[in-house]
């Protein structure tokens, strides 16, 4: 491994200001943690400069996907501190999503270390609210060898690269295009936190935007819906909340869980059912309903407009209406620190 500290020497700072002005994802923390799987124990982590990795160009992940992220942000609380949400619960999405992946799967105190430490070392820099500072936990496989197709990397990297994020959510809502005949992903990878499935759904994603102008495509194999391309789905029909139940098939979000925990101090009721196509274009149809993707970086996202088999269909109210409104409101403050969170947040 390469030594980054002269990096880290040489970098010019970045300011909070340039989270505001630049596209999400486009600006990085000057240091991340970094620790390396020799094939048997991670290494004690340590601060590296954010800059360029030197790969072997027969690594394992460049070749076979042995790769998967987390995403998680942490925000300026009252006392000026910064602090994570809800990371205890990526950690072990994580190690989840390594498993599956036959990468080494990083002990969940060892994440929470390193996302700690990441977001100490990037502090200064870390925009106040509504801005915050967004957390991309890596792993990757690093063995050097293009013969390994069928097994796992018997080394890895796992880094913890920060940005800094102005307001994530710029106002409108979107576009979603239904697809009913391909599906997101694989059974073994619906639940797995990794690249492969975003190069999956991007043919897809193209396609209806050409056709259609959409935003994302929303996934409903066999007429049923699960999730589009990176955020979970939810309907807000008259403060009942609709969602399909969890399943391997999809990624469970942190986000989701979020907002299902809080549905009822909120005056919502639940229903995690399977929610068909038709169903879904029904509900939409109602003044009242409200339909919302769920995500880290939005929270919630309004949706307008659904398109299925060609035609459009306008959901009920549109834009951010009330009770989305409400569901922002309440996680933000939890996020901030203005409204007390469940213990273990
Ligand atoms: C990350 C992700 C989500 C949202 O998960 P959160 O934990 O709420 O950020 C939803 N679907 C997919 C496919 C994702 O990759």
């Amino acid at each position: 491994m390469e030594d980054f500290s002269t990096y880290y020497l040489c970098m010019s700072a970045n300011t909070p200001s340039d989270a505001a002005s630049k596209p999400f994802g486009t600006v990085f923390g000057d240091v991340m943690a970094l620790a390396e799987f020799d094939g048997s124990a991670w290494s004690e982590p340590r601060m590296v400069g954010t800059s360029e990795l030197v790969l072997h160009p027969g690594t394992h992940a460049l070749h076979y996907g042995s790769s998967c992220f987390e995403g998680l942000k942490a925000h300026r609380q009252p006392d000026g501190s910064v602090a994570t949400f809800r990371a205890h619960r990526h950690a072990e999405r994580m190690f989840g999503s390594a498993e599956r992946l036959m990468l080494p799967p990083p002990p969940v105190a060892l994440f929470e270390r390193m996302v700690a430490d990441t977001v100490a070392a990037n502090a200064d820099i870390t925009p106040d609210a509504p801005g915050s500072l967004y957390l991309r936990p890596t792993i990757i496989g690093t063995e050097q060898n293009i013969g390994a197709a069928a097994r796992a990397s018997n080394t890895a990297m796992f880094y913890v690269l920060a940005s800094p994020v102005g307001q994530y959510f710029a106002g409108g809502s979107l576009r979603l295009a239904v697809e009913t005949k391909l599906p997101r992903t694989t059974p073994q990878f619906g639940m797995v936190k990794t690249g492969a499935n975003y190069a999956m759904a991007l043919s897809v994603l193209a396609e209806a935007k050409d056709r259609y102008n959409a935003d994302q495509v929303l996934f409903a194999p066999d007429g049923y819906v699960e999730e589009t391309g990176a955020a979970n789905f939810l309907v807000l029909a008259d403060n009942t909340i609709i969602t399909p139940p969890l399943s391997d098939g999809y990624l469970h979000g942190v986000t989701r869980d979020t907002i299902l925990t809080l549905a009822e101090s909120l005056g919502f009721s639940v229903e995690e059912r399977p929610l068909s196509v038709s169903e879904l274009l029904a509900l939409a149809a109602e003044p009242t309903t409200e339909i919302v993707l769920s995500g880290t970086a939005a929270i919630v996202a309004p949706v307008g407009t659904l398109i299925s088999e060609g035609a459009e269909h306008r959901v009920g109210g549109t834009d951010t209406g009330t009770q989305t409104q409400k569901i922002r409101d309440l996680v933000t403050q939890m996020q901030q620190g203005i409204a007390e969170r469940p213990t273990g947040w």
